[in-house]
């Protein structure tokens, strides 16, 4: 079956090319970009490659002669293009948007006009739990204010009695994100659950959750045979989501410390490890770097590290901090062949080796492909490679480098309880003869400046020593 709005639509760039030749070109193209770190074993295909997602979002507008339609926004425009045949979509899921299109000129509900800022219904978002059933249809509002919104919801339920829960999602920004900050529950819990590697999930609306669950369970399998894990290991979960990763993996695992930034999805995270009574996984929220760079300046241990990172990638700061848990392996999981090349190329640089490389097809018809990378720390003398340095590339500064001011500072307040300024830190690192970059005025002859009191002195040169920047 070829799509009749493929060229207008641009959502599938595989459209009309035969499964296993689509496979074949994604192969090659991890062949050309990963190639060159180790062997990439055969990707692994999908049997059924078709209405594979479980989330399918419809943005609304209307058409030169006025008539409501929804779809998919033409790739790099906001010119909606209806799809309502889409052949990646989960059916039912589109079904339900085509009834609830329907629906709204009896119910006088007025679609967004995005140039005029003008009307109320902008999205429609519905995710479909492929193992329990359960369905979550989300209306993206435009203001608070959703007249007869009970009936609306009454009436597309006794369309759709699947449906299991409904929520008004408020987004008042000009902004080409889809959903808002705020969420109404409409009718039912207010999320949905799904079932992944025998545990079950509850997903928020907001929350990230792979939308291919036939192909993510072979992703998982994947990344946790890789971890090679025997049940005493402390592992990481970074990028976590709602937890999927670390909560599949902590039955063969000591303990999981898993890290996210998004607030709800650390949420269901939480409530996910409670629910199916897992007492060995932790969950934090915030960034990834940042969490990682506190764990090792407090000079944690890692045995795992698994990262998951959005397209862009991960950041110098995560992976620097990552090395220095001192993880034998490292679990990559990317959906950015671009991105995972760049940060290999640093990880490799660090001291680790790539031993495996999975690519799997969690998006048939379009171009993207997810890849799964072990790579593992060399032991020293691996490491030992011959090399020619010029004295000016040594970087003598290093060791005065090791801990940055806002960890002297968290450092000293966390075990001294103690506030201290730049300017202190500053005093007591001279007085060791630490020299600085940084501008700081420590007080040399004829300024006066504030001098460094004996007991914030004896603190930080704790700190010093702790972070092993003096004897
Ligand atoms: N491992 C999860 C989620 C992967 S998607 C799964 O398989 O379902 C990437 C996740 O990274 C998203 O949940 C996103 O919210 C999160 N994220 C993005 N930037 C982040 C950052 N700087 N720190 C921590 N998490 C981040």
């Amino acid at each position: 079956m070829i799509c009749t709005v493929k060229d207008k639509c641009g959502g599938c760039s595989f459209q009309g090319i035969e499964y296993a030749e689509q496979l074949k070109k994604k192969q090659e193209d991890i062949q050309k970009l990963l190639g060159k770190f180790g062997k990439v074993s055969p990707i692994l295909g999908m049997e059924n490659p078709c209405n594979y997602r479980n989330k399918v979002h419809h943005a609304f507008g209307t058409d030169r002669k006025g008539n409501v339609i929804s779809g998919s926004y033409a790739e790099g425009t906001h010119r909606i293009i209806q799809t309502d045949q889409c052949m990646l979509e989960d059916a039912k899921s589109q079904e339900i948007i085509r009834t609830v299109r329907s629906m709204l000129k009896s119910f006088k509900i007025q679609v967004y006009e995005e140039d005029k800022g003008y009307g109320l219904l902008r999205h429609v978002l519905v995710r479909r739990g492929f193992s329990t059933g359960e369905i979550m249809v989300v209306l993206i509002t435009a203001s608070p204010v959703f007249p007869s919104k009970n009936n609306f919801v009454k009436a597309l339920r006794q369309k759709h009695p699947e449906i299991t829960t409904v929520v008004q999602n408020i987004n008042d920004r000009k902004t080409s994100m889809v959903l808002g900050q705020r969420s109404v529950t409409l009718y039912g819990p207010g999320f949905i659950k799904d079932t992944l590697c025998g545990l079950s999930f509850r997903i928020s609306p907001d929350s990230f959750y792979q939308v291919n669950p036939v192909q993510t369970e072979r992703l998982y399998s994947t990344a946790i045979d890789f971890a090679g894990l025997t049940g005493k290991e402390t592992v990481i979960d970074a990028y976590c989501g709602i937890g999927t990763i670390g909560l599949c993996a902590s039955k063969y695992a000591g303990k999981v410390i898993g890290v996210e930034l998004n607030r709800n999805a650390v949420g269901d995270a939480i409530l996910n490890c409670k629910a199916n009574k897992i007492s060995n996984a932790r969950f934090y929220q915030g960034d990834a770097g940042d969490f990682m760079s506190q764990m090792a300046a407090r000079k944690e241990k890692a045995d795992v590290v698994f990262m998951d990172p959005p397209r862009s990638g991960s950041t110098e700061k995560f992976m620097a901090s990552a090395v220095r848990l001192g993880p034998s392996r490292i679990v990559y999981v990317s959906c950015g062949p671009d991105t995972l090349a760049r940060d290999l190329k640093f990880l490799t640089s660090k001291g680790y080796r790539v031993e495996k490389i999975q690519p799997v097809d969690m998006f048939p018809f379009t171009g993207h492909v997810e890849t799964v990378v072990l790579l593992s720390k060399l032991c020293p003398e691996e490491r030992r490679i011959p090399v020619t340095i010029e004295l000016s590339e040594v970087d003598i500064s290093a060791r005065e480098k090791k801990a940055t001011y806002p960890q002297i500072k968290e450092w000293v307040m966390n075990h001294y309880n103690l506030k201290v300024s730049s300017l202190y830190i500053a005093q007591v690192k001279e007085k060791y003869g630490i020299k600085e970059a940084e501008n700081y005025n420590v007080g040399k002859e004829g300024h006066r400046v504030p001098k460094c009191p004996p007991d914030k002195e004896k603190a930080i040169t704790a700190a010093l020593k702790n972070f092993e920047m003096i004897d």
